[in-house]
């Protein structure tokens, strides 16, 4: 006589094993496949939790269901509230005077451009210039 696997006393546990006389005649078999028995029972029992308790969770869950994910009225208050100050800070920013600046040439500048633009505007050609001074003593 072979003792029952595990597999066969899950089996029998849950009315798969047709065949139960070995568990009849075999103390073993018998006390193994009541352990599990009693291990099955405990883990399915009904928990210890009291009907109010049950009431409460179901209406809470209730009330959540009824209202909305996301409250639309407040994201629109605050998108326009935040399109508002951007559009004031861009504003400030555009109205704003512009900082005094530097200017970009001193007056040493200026006059070496202008005595530059007189020596690139003198119709006598460069090569006449040596020439000239020759003749002007
Ligand atoms: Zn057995």
């Amino acid at each position: 006589m072979t003792h029952w696997t595990d597999e066969q006393i899950t089996h029998w546990l849950y009315g798969l094993e047709p065949e139960a006389a070995h568990l009849d005649g075999c103390p073993d078999c018998r006390q193994r496949a009541e352990s599990a028995s009693a291990r099955k029972s405990a883990a399915t029992a009904a928990p210890d939790v009291s009907w109010e308790f049950l009431a409460e969770q179901r209406r809470s869950i209730n009330k959540r269901l009824e209202r909305p994910l996301y409250d639309w009225a407040r994201i629109r208050n605050f998108a326009s509230v935040v399109m508002l100050l951007l559009v004031a800070v861009l504003s400030f920013n555009l109205l704003r005077p512009p900082a005094a600046t530097s200017p970009l040439a001193t007056p040493a500048d200026e006059r070496l451009f202008s005595d530059l633009v007189a020596i690139d505007q003198s119709t006598v050609p460069r090569a006449v210039k040596p020439i000239q001074n020759l003749f002007e003593e």
